[in-house]
């Protein structure tokens, strides 16, 4: 780290807590003092403070799948800003915007906008509760839903990194109508309904879970799921802020056709900026405020210029072919990482779908739960970490996330696969 990036961390832990404005940022759990500063990035590509240029698979964490500063999200951005930055009022591109959403998803059939993934899970909770008159919720080990309250409990990526307990500050009545159980555990889901099914409101689940690295759901988990709150009358909600619009073009409740009653969406339909959404069945979106009883509400929800990153964004991704160019990006590079891996012995699992992927460092054969995650070789993952980002390539810094593909990476697997080549060829771990 140069001088200049060392003292600009010093100011930034001064005036910031932890001198970052989210805890994932900061690169502690990957045994460093100091994180990276970004200065803008350019299709695959993010600059720091210090000039040098990395090869980004974090992707500001999922929204940037064409790639930064594409051309025709920024022209939109830019003639959206001239038009004013906000009215607090309705617009024709946010009616459009509900419109193309409820096109690509159908079990989608109204929409809100909201500003961030936290706000969309919720109020899709707050809904759930109303609607039903219940208070227990439903969520699953290294699930992450947004800081909410109640979901604040066993909650993946940022949590899991920094060995965070569940948050103080939520009061213990609330979290205790959250009940908690692995990811892909049938036995467990049916000694659950039959304990407290009538009592649960919702289950809130990530269908592909993006914040214990990359977990796929095991054939029979999310029919099981779907068939038993459909039993018990309880409200399905995917949480789908990553995975939508990247591992399909539907989002993953396309991928294994199964029909929510609610769907999460935030990252992607900003492209960038601060916009996420909830939707679902006319009948529980009916029960919102102004036509019903159940509250939600935003200044800036539904942000004009917003909207214009996110349509640009979308429009991106429908063209035809996108989400099977990326799968073959993806899938090109994965094959390659195990390739290597196999090639200098290095045990590796790796996991994808569509532009998301995980790896991990271990001989396990399968991966379905958070303490499988938890169980692979973290000092291994760190050195990996560190030496990939001495050669210019950024992974999250940490464990526990995915990585992100964009349709600008076209042009930098080689390079990326030749460091991780040259990494394992010397491997000290
Ligand atoms: C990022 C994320 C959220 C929270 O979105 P924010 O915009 O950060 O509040 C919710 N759910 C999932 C699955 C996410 O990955």
């Amino acid at each position: 780290m140069s001088e200049y990036s060392t003292e600009l961390w010093e100011r930034a832990q001064t005036v910031i807590p932890g001198g970052v404005n989210s805890p994932v940022r900061a690169f502690g759990g990957v045994g460093r003092k100091e994180p990276l500063f970004f200065t803008h990035g350019e299709g695959p590509y993010l600059f720091d403070i210090n000039g040098k240029q990395y090869v980004d698979f974090v992707c500001s964490w999922g929204p940037l799948i064409l790639g930064h500063a594409h051309p025709r999200v920024i022209e939109a951005v830019s003639k959206a800003v001239g038009l004013g930055l906000s009215f607090g009022a309705p617009t024709l591109q946010e009616v459009e915007m509900a419109e193309l959403i409820t096109k690509l998803m159908p079990s989608i059939e109204q929409v809100r906008l909201v500003s961030s993934g936290t706000e969309a899970s919720q109020t899709a909770i707050r809904l759930a509760r109303g609607a039903t008159k219940r208070n227990k919720i439903l969520k699953f080990e290294g699930c992450y839903h947004g800081h909410v309250d109640s979901l604040l409990v066993k909650a993946g990526s940022g949590q899991l990194t920094f060995g965070l307990p569940d948050s103080p500050g939520v009061p213990a009545m609330l979290s205790a109508e959250t009940l908690v159980i692995p990811f892909n555990d049938l036995e467990k889901l049916e000694t659950v309904f039959k304990a407290d099914g009538e009592q649960l409101a919702a289950v809130i689940v990530e269908p592909i879970v993006g914040n214990m690295n990359c977990v796929l759901p095991l054939p029979d988990f999310l029919p099981r799921l779907r068939a038993l709150t459909e039993q018990y009358g309880v409200v399905l909600i995917f949480d789908e802020v990553i995975t939508g619009f990247r591992v399909a073009l539907g989002g993953a409740q396309s991928l294994y056709q199964i029909t929510p009653d609610l769907t999460c969406l935030g990252k992607i339909i900003g492209g960038g900026l601060p916009l996420a959404a909830f939707g679902g069945k006319r009948k529980l979106m009916s029960q919102l405020a102004p036509i019903g009883p159940v509250y939600q509400a935003g200044t800036l929800s539904g942000n004009p210029v917003a909207v214009a990153a996110g349509l640009a964004t979308l429009k991106g991704v429908m063209k035809l072919d996108f989400h099977d160019h990326l799968s073959l990006l993806t899938h090109t590079f994965t094959e390659g990482f195990k390739e290597l891996a196999a090639r200098f012995s290095i045990p590796l699992h790796i996991t994808e779908k569509g532009g998301l992927f995980g790896f991990l460092f271990t001989e396990q054969e399968s991966i379905t739960c958070y303490e499988d995650v938890a169980k692979s070789n973290l000092p291994a993952f760190r050195y990996f970490f560190n030496e990939m980002l001495k050669e210019g390539v950024y992974f999250a810094p940490s464990m526990y996330e995915a990585a992100f593909m964009s349709d600008a990476h076209a042009s930098v697997l080689d390079f990326t696969l030749n460091k991780v080549e040259k990494i394992f060829r010397t491997w000290k771990a």
